[in-house]
């Protein structure tokens, strides 16, 4: 795979040994995948598509892909039976950004690797998650949500969030003036402050968080987050998505 470049004809950043119609059009590098207010998730790189995934499984026997009905056959008969490795010769590297509390449910998914913006060296910015509206806690499930909370409340209480937001970061900056370090300034900040971070994962790892994340009982913020992945991934691995999606997603 050759350099990431900023490409002279489409203005996207993508590798230099491919043209932008063959990757800028198909895979969403550098588009906007807006989640929530301020969030994000963008398609920095990949590695692999569903071919990748025949030919590993079929290398054990010196041979390749065969016919497209052949190779979907195969990509079925490894995902029904949960032959996973071959799924992890594909790779995804996105940009994310997300509120803290986010990126702590993100950050449990230990195969994959993480870089992420550091709060004792670089100012955080006034960036926080504003919520629509406030879910009010569900009576079946201890750690889930269920229903909004009725008008007249929620304009106060997010208004009142809100302002509790900016007093954090009011907080912060005097502290900063005051000369105290980074590292202990962010103290302040809720775990709605905005956070970045890069994500490269595996094929098969990102299945699997796929499975936990777009269920119903994770938290609707992570849900939304995931459904965009689901998205990039159903354009790179049709065939392994959709074979995921018969055989391993919980359908209602
Ligand atoms: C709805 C929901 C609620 C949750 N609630 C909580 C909570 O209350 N508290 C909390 O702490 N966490 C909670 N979690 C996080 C959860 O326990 C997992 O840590 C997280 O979902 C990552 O899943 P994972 O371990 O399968 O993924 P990864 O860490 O990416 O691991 C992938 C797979 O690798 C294998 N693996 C990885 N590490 C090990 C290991 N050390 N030993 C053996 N096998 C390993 C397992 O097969 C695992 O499925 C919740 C997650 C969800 C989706």
């Amino acid at each position: 795979m050759g350099y990431l470049n900023q490409c002279t004809l489409c203005g996207n950043i993508h590798p230099s040994d491919r043209s932008c119609d063959d990757w800028a059009n198909r895979f969403y590098l550098n588009s906007d995948n807006t989640v929530l207010d301020k969030g994000f998730v963008r398609l920095v790189d990949i590695m692999g598509n569903d071919t990748s995934i025949v030919e590993a499984a079929r290398v054990s026997y010196g041979g390749g892909t065969k016919t497209p009905e052949q190779d979907e056959k195969l990509i079925a008969y490894l995902m029904k039976h949960e032959h996973w490795s071959p799924f992890e010769m594909c790779e995804y590297k996105v940009h994310v950004k997300a509120p803290i509390f986010v990126e702590r449910q993100w950050f449990r998914h230990r195969i994959g690797s993480f870089n992420s913006i550091s709060g004792r060296y670089v100012e955080l910015k006034e960036e926080f998650y504003i919520p629509a509206f406030f879910r009010k806690q569900s009576k079946s499930n201890k750690q889930g949500s269920s229903g909004m909370l009725d008008p007249d409340h929620d304009t106060k209480f997010v208004g009142g969030y809100t302002a509790m937001c900016n007093n954090a970061f009011q907080c912060y900056e005097l502290l900063l003036e005051a000369g105290v370090a980074k590292e202990m300034a962010r103290m302040v900040l809720p775990v709605s402050t905005y956070t970045e971070f890069y994500w490269k994962v595996n094929l098969r790892s990102l299945f699997n968080f796929l499975k936990l994340r777009l269920d119903e009982h994770a938290q609707q913020e992570i849900r939304d987050y995931a459904i965009v992945l689901q998205k990039i991934v159903a354009q790179n691995n049709p065939i392994a998505w959709r074979f995921f999606a018969e055989y391993h997603l919980n359908r209602p």
